[in-house]
């Protein structure tokens, strides 16, 4: 089995966080829930004037660190600014910013009802640290009901299906009446994800996207959650380096250098349509 939470590692110097609000992280009072966000705002347009505005955003804020990158995006779209979180090490990272930058920010985590109980646990873990708790979105129809109206598992025959219904479907519901959402990707996860943006336009979505580690490393990411103490998935000591849904996922081999090797493996799907970058603008994705 691979480590894929490197204990001794030397890291990259990390940006001193100059827009922190608060410096301990305490359980939140005032978060922002499902219900109290109205989900009557009108969208976005994306308008080219608009298109350039965040294009200029984004290339400004290059240089920012994350937490000033978090910052800017309350600042600017709170209350209608949420984050969907696998608790995968990026979000928890995100998770552990937002509590000392935009604890009220509205976070939520698409149940599908195939996540490892360890995925399940992390959400109390985080909760207990700090204090934000994370709204576990699920589908209409359970497990039991879902495989029963298919004839099976569709995730071992239409895996695109089944990410649609049971993925793709909460986050729509998840970002309802939001203007803009945060994700924790990174350009060198994938050649999928190299083109992200700090900032840029989600078109399938209609949503401004945030993307506040994106120019991080994952020796960035591991040495913030080492460096304070960041809940983890134990699954990444485990040698899974991406954690998704337990049928999707498996382990990566010695051998193996793509991070996301274990997910949909043997199968050419590589994202669930979250982050898939499906037409290219110059804005973002
Ligand atoms: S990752 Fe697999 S189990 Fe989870 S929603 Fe997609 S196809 Fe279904």
């Amino acid at each position: 089995m691979i480590s894929h939470s490197p204990q001794s590692k030397a890291f990259a110097t990390f940006p001193s966080p100059s827009l922190v609000r608060k410096e301990t992280a305490m359980p939140q009072s005032g978060a922002l829930t499902a219900e109290s966000i109205p989900k009557d705002a009108e969208p976005l347009e994306a308008t080219p004037e608009f298109l350039a505005e965040l294009a200029e955003h984004s290339v400004r804020l290059e240089s920012a660190s994350p937490e000033e990158i978090i910052a800017w995006a309350s600042q600017r779209y709170s209350p209608r600014l949420t984050m969907a979180t696998a608790f995968g090490p990026e979000g928890c990272v995100i998770l552990s910013m937002l509590a000392k930058v935009a604890p009220e920010t509205y976070v939520f985590n698409l149940d599908t009802g195939y996540q490892f109980q360890q995925t399940l646990d992390l959400r109390d873990r985080i909760a207990e640290k700090y204090g934000i708790e994370v709204d576990m979105l699920q589908p209409e129809l359970s497990v039991p009901e879902y495989e029963a109206a298919h004839g099976g598992p569709l995730y071992k025959t239409n895996p695109n299906q089944c990410c649609f219904d049971r993925k793709i479907k909460l986050l729509q519901r998840g970002v309802e009446g939001k203007h803009a959402w945060m994700s924790g990707i990174r350009r060198n996860q994938s050649a999928d994800r190299a083109q992200a943006a700090i900032v840029g336009w989600d078109k399938k979505f209609r949503l401004v996207k945030i993307s506040p580690l994106a120019n991080w490393t994952k020796q960035d990411v591991w040495k913030r959650i080492l460096d304070e103490n960041v809940p983890y998935n134990p699954l990444h000591d485990q040698g899974y380096p991406s954690v998704g849904c337990w049928p999707c996922t498996r382990a990566v081999q010695e051998g193996e250098t793509d991070d996301r090797a274990g997910r949909w493996s043997g199968t050419a799907k590589t994202e669930c349509g979250l982050h898939s970058i499906e037409e290219r603008d110059g804005s973002g994705i």
